[in-house]
């Protein structure tokens, strides 16, 4: 191994601001462009490390969150009995799985590390509207500047590219870049294209990081107005596109579309699409990753199971075995574009799309919008669909909604599919198994 992988190697184990509680956030302010681009310098050197030299680092990074989480936080500290440093992966496999009902059911303060400075806290509530379970954490803006440098070598940003994020509500430590969002529902399409064009031209945007449903739609009001913009890249986060939307976004962008695994509890990219878009690589140097069977033993090599993760990088409130949600396997073979880092192959993200009765798939944010746009505030949502062209949407809504509102939104929404869907909405007072949007027979 040469000295730089090995400088490398070693950066990702010990980024230079660990320790940075006791620098005073003046200076840290000062440095965080600089310590940005040795992050992202220490990233693309891993993504091409040897599986030994990965696993080196994983233990030594595990070792050190699960130390660090026993002496600093009241539930990990209650659960973690052995010196974690001995044998990380063993004490990491007696942990319980953390899922969200955990973190709702008990009060923050017993995952947070204490002595965690204020400014490193970021309180974070997820909307809920990907997993349809909303969620309250702290997030560590630390933990955000080096998932910010992922972010930028995931794009390859050169010297002179702006990055925009649009519609996406993320918390980056210092966005490099401008963020620009726009709410659908309140202004009329004509203006949007408008105004996003107005930002595009006057921040000389080059890429663009959003939400799949957000990206698709901006790109089909460009279609519709007739508006051309060249970018350098897309990356779309939150659903995975299908690949017609994904050619419309290149048409009308004339680039390519990069698909990224993110969470807000993640606070970046998990996994991310290279050239060759088989599978989605998946960030090793930030994460460990478990892929696990119903029961919580691990599942088989490249067998289908739940993704649980655990964050090396988030001090202020460490996720140790965070079931994030989503199900997927993992290709263990090479890639041939030459990254070294497996690749993970989604299962779960299918689910969140609707099957029309022609075998078209709309992703179910279309309905939820298209109900959302009609009725009073709704809590939850799930969709039950047992055979294409016909779904069931479950919705607990904040005030009450009448049965002749409910009515007139289904049939609004049965002329709207025109005999491709059938949509039959129904009131819940409770949705039960909130990890689940979207339930296939
Ligand atoms: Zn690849």
């Amino acid at each position: 191994m040469n000295f730089f992988s090995k400088l490398a190697g070693h950066l990702i184990i010990h980024p230079p601001y660990r320790g940075v509680n006791a620098l005073p956030k003046a200076i840290f302010d000062v440095a965080w462009n600089t310590l940005l681009n040795i992050d992202r310098w220490s990233f693309s050197r891993f993504e091409y490390m040897e599986p030994e030299e990965t696993e080196r680092i994983q233990r030594k990074k595990l070792g050190v969150l699960l130390k660090f989480s026993q002496e600093n936080t009241k539930y990990w500290g209650s659960l973690i009995k052995t010196d974690p440093a001995k044998n990380p992966y063993l004490t990491l496999r007696s942990l319980p799985i953390l899922d969200r009902e955990t973190l709702k059911r008990n009060d923050l303060s017993v995952f947070e590390a204490s002595h965690s400075p204020v400014w490193r806290k970021n309180r974070i509530s997820t909307s809920g509207t990907s997993t349809n379970s909303p969620v309250v954490f702290y997030g560590d803006k630390l933990n955000f500047l080096r998932m910010e440098s992922a972010m930028l070598h995931i794009f390859r940003l050169k010297n002179g590219d702006n990055l925009m994020r649009f519609n996406l509500e993320f918390p980056p430590y210092r966005p490099a870049g401008t963020l620009f969002s726009v709410n659908f529902a309140m202004q009329n399409s004509a203006n949007i294209a408008k105004n996003t064009l107005n930002v595009l031209n006057k921040k000389k945007i080059s890429h663009m990081l959003g939400p799949a449903s957000s990206v698709l739609k901006l790109a089909t009001l460009f279609r519709k107005y007739q508006i051309k913009f060249v970018l350098s890249g897309v990356g779309v986060v939150g659903e995975s596109l299908i690949e017609a939307d994904r050619t419309l976004i290149e048409e009308i962008f004339r680039c390519r579309v990069i698909n990224i695994y993110a969470s807000k509890e993640a606070g970046g990219p998990l996994a991310y699409e290279c050239k060759k878009r088989s599978g989605w690589h998946m960030n090793t140097a930030h994460f460990f990753w478990e892929i696990l069977d119903e029961n919580n033993k691990e599942a088989a090599p490249g067998e289908e199971g739940d993704i649980v993760i655990t964050m090396f990088e988030n001090e202020v409130m460490p996720f140790i075995r965070y079931k994030i949600g989503d199900r997927g396997r993992i290709l263990t073979e090479e890639c041939f574009c030459g990254r070294k880092n497996p690749r993970l192959i989604f299962v779960g993200r299918d689910s969140q799309f609707i099957r029309l009765r022609d075998g078209y798939a709309i992703p179910f944010h279309s309905l939820t919008h298209f109900i959302r746009n009609s009725t009073p505030p709704i809590d939850q949502f799930q969709f039950l669909q047992k055979k294409p062209g016909e779904v069931t949407v479950k919705i607990v809504p904040l005030t009450e909604i009448s049965s002749a509102l409910i009515s007139k939104v289904s049939s609004t929404a049965n002329d709207h599919f025109r005999g491709r869907l059938h949509v039959n909405i129904e009131i819940a007072d409770k949705i039960p198994g909130k990890s689940v949007l979207v339930i296939k027979n």
